[in-house]
């Protein structure tokens, strides 16, 4: 009975590995609300990664063929270059992160990395070059220090300390009982937005991908946070092709171009001052975000001193 208790026993351990497994890889495509629905071409190649070079020339996209989403998008982004897409809601730019990603195919026209169309190489290899920060990163059920080596499971404790230290997040670790020996996630501690993204961060730190995607969170954050969320990301995109899904504007100041997404199509582009002195869609944007931002802050003033 013993012999046969060992086995089973076995089994049962690997049984739940392999559901773990299942279960974060589940969460990932949660996470990022998609389903696999693209499969490698049967000669397609590995990435051969140079630094990361992006183009999307004249890419056309929809999810429902009777709504067109992008209706011929082309820009670059240089490698090691920064570019921010912004624009209003549901214009279509988490969707060019997807394509990017490659969870879906554009339907006409090419996005290519480093010169190679990514519908000829494996999702593998490509994917393995970009780091993606989402908008909502979902937690593993897991230790701090297990959801930060993620991002590549043979780093030391000393390097997983570090990227969460680059990420600022090293300091609410230290506030811990557990330290990065705490449990997150669903059946843990529950970390607010602004933590989590940065435990996505530290994640991306330690992959040193050179290609980032950067989700913006939509949700509205505290200055503060705010602040530590941006010199994390200045850390992690210096240097990087990066491509910025901006929902909000302040993060987009310094990037080398912005591009303005409407209708289906770019309706600007340019550097930020660029764009203020043309005065038109993202200067306005500009200024009712900068009103939104006064108004909200006035609240608060109001409400402290009540
Ligand atoms: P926001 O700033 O609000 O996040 P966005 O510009 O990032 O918006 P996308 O998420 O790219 O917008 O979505 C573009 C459009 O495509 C939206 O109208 C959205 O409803 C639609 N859409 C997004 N994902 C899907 C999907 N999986 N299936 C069908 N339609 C989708």
């Amino acid at each position: 009975l013993i012999q046969l208790a060992i086995p089973l026993n076995f089994i049962g351990f690997v049984y739940r590995e392999i559901r773990q497994g299942l279960t974060d890889i589940e969460h990932m495509f949660d996470l990022l609300d998609v389903q696999a629905e693209v499969i490698d071409r049967p000669e397609a190649k590995e990435l051969t990664i140079g630094r990361g070079a992006i183009a999307f020339k004249d890419v056309h996209f929809a999810y429902d063929p009777a709504r067109p989403i992008l209706k011929g998008i082309s820009f670059e982004v240089p490698a090691g270059k920064t570019v921010a897409v912004v624009g209003p809601s549901g214009a279509g730019k988490s969707t060019l992160s997807r394509l990017l990603y490659r969870f879906y195919d554009v339907q006409q026209g090419a996005i290519t990395v480093d010169g190679q169309d990514v519908r000829d190489i494996t999702q593998q290899s490509l994917r393995g070059a970009i780091g993606m920060v989402p908008q909502d990163t979902v937690l593993f059920n897991d230790t701090i220090a297990y959801n930060i080596r993620y991002g590549r499971t043979a780093a030391s404790d000393a390097e997983v300390e570090a990227a969460a230290e680059a990420a600022q997040i090293a300091d609410f670790v230290g506030g811990l009982p557990d330290g990065y020996r705490a449990m997150v996630g669903e059946r843990g501690l529950k970390l607010s937005g602004g933590e989590k993204q940065r435990v996505a961060i530290a994640r991306t730190i330690l992959k040193a991908p050179p290609i980032l995607i950067l989700d913006e969170a939509t949700s509205a954050l505290d200055t503060k946070t705010e602040q530590e969320i941006q010199a994390a990301l200045d850390v992690v995109s210096r240097n990087r092709t990066t491509l910025v899904i901006a929902h909000r504007l302040s993060t987009v100041i310094n990037a080398d171009e912005i591009i303005v997404l409407k209708d289906g199509v770019i309706a600007e582009r340019g550097t930020h001052g660029e764009l203020i002195d043309r005065d038109g869609l993202y200067a306005s944007m500009w200024s009712r975000q900068r009103e939104a931002t006064q108004a909200e802050e006035q609240l608060k003033r109001v409400r402290e001193r009540d």
